[in-house]
């Protein structure tokens, strides 16, 4: 087939393994996956009752503009109706803003270890990414990436992850202020805040791009109905910009992008404030579980500020993996962001993360230290 080189050595995203797939593998029916930073609570009640409500109502396309859905995110995220489009998850937004403002041979700059979607999304677009180092403590270098966007106008956009995914790590606001200040006002550059796990966030000096959008049009953010609000199976994800990047948007997207059961689930699921608290609950504490357990095994992990927690297994993780996944627990392996030491642990419910930590003392005893 005739193709570009760009698509032919394209590596497809590798997603967390699936639950049926695993049982069948290994004929086992307990199957515990923390390997895809969804919610370990199952979808709000509400949600479930909404969707339910209109099922008789699928033989209809959906609104093409998520009229409710962005009429409640505007109330409840306090957010200017104008600023507001939805996606097929955050995915589908970063595939089509990267198609929307680069050209090919063009570039986007993010950080190593960060989110393989936006390398992805912008090699299918026959565009360049390129990436600043992590600091030595696996937070991002905002000043290390202001440079780089100085030094090379052939960047059109920026991601960053905040907080960031494999690693959990984030920046502060001042950090965040000080980059907006050196290129935020520029006219070819925009600045997108890939904020999946906002929710998640306990320290006390973060701050949402959200804050910056009436004074910098050139900052975008993404939000997800993915993982706080439990209901990564229906695809919903949202940005908030400048409603001159809304309206390209607009142009550019599927007409029917986010489906009728995503809208009505999300609609119903933003309000549910009681299942927000319970998932950040079951997070904050297992987090606050798994940092004990790892440090009883002497491993060493970061602090998250997600619902995840990367930790070094101080041997060959895929070994490590392998082991857990015959007794049906799926974490994830991280090799291809280039750590082939460490795994991603989801935060579970408790009795999930305690299955886990005696699984990894047991195994931990088997596989060799790695020198
Ligand atoms: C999980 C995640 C998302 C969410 O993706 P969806 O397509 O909305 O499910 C976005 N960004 C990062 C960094 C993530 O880890």
């Amino acid at each position: 087939m005739r193709v570009s080189e760009d698509i032919k050595n394209l590596i497809a995203y590798k997603p967390g393994k699936p639950i049926a797939e695993t049982q069948r593998e290994f004929g086992i029916s307990r199957v515990i996956k923390l390997a895809s930073n969804e919610n370990p609570l199952g979808p709000s009640p509400k949600a479930i009752e909404a969707l339910r409500a209109h099922l008789n109502d699928l033989h209809r396309y959906p609104d093409p503009g998520g009229f409710e859905l962005s009429q409640k995110i505007s109330k409840v995220w306090n957010i200017n109706k104008n600023k507001i489009a939805l996606g097929n998850g955050s995915n589908e937004i970063i595939d089509l803003l990267i198609r929307i403002f680069c050209e090919p041979g063009e570039k986007i700059a993010t950080t190593e270890k960060a989110f393989l979607a936006y390398p992805i999304c912008a090699q299918a677009a026959r565009v360049k990414t390129v990436a600043v180092p992590l600091r030595a403590d696996f937070t991002i270098d905002l000043i290390a990436m202001a440079n780089m966007v100085l030094n090379d106008t052939n960047i059109r956009l920026v991601f960053i992850p905040n907080p960031n995914n494999p690693t959990g790590t984030y920046v502060n606001r001042t950090e965040v202020e000080q980059f907006l200040n050196k290129v935020g006002n520029r006219p070819d550059l925009l600045i997108v805040f890939d904020e999946a796990y906002n929710e998640f966030v306990r320290a006390q000096d973060y701050a949402s791009g959200q804050e910056w959008l009436n004074q910098y049009p050139s900052v975008v953010v993404m939000r997800t109905f993915s993982k706080v609000y439990g209901l990564a199976g229906l695809r919903l994800g949202v940005m908030m910009a400048d409603p001159e990047v809304i309206d390209l948007y607009h142009k550019v997207r599927n007409p029917f992008n986010t489906n009728e059961l995503a809208q009505v689930a999300a609609t119903a699921a933003i309000e549910d404030t009681e299942y927000l608290r319970a998932s950040q609950k079951v997070v904050w504490e297992g987090l606050d579980q798994i940092y004990k357990g790892l440090r009883e095994l002497d491993l060493n992990f970061l602090e998250s500020q997600a619902n995840f927690v990367l930790f070094d297994t101080q041997r060959e993780a895929i070994q490590v993996y392998d082991l857990l996944l015959r007794q049906g627990l799926i974490l994830r392996p991280v090799a291809n962001y280039g750590l082939p030491r460490h795994l991603r642990w989801t935060v579970g419910l408790k009795e999930e993360n305690l299955i886990i930590l005696k699984a990894l003392k047991e195994i931990l005893i088997k596989v060799h230290p790695m020198k």
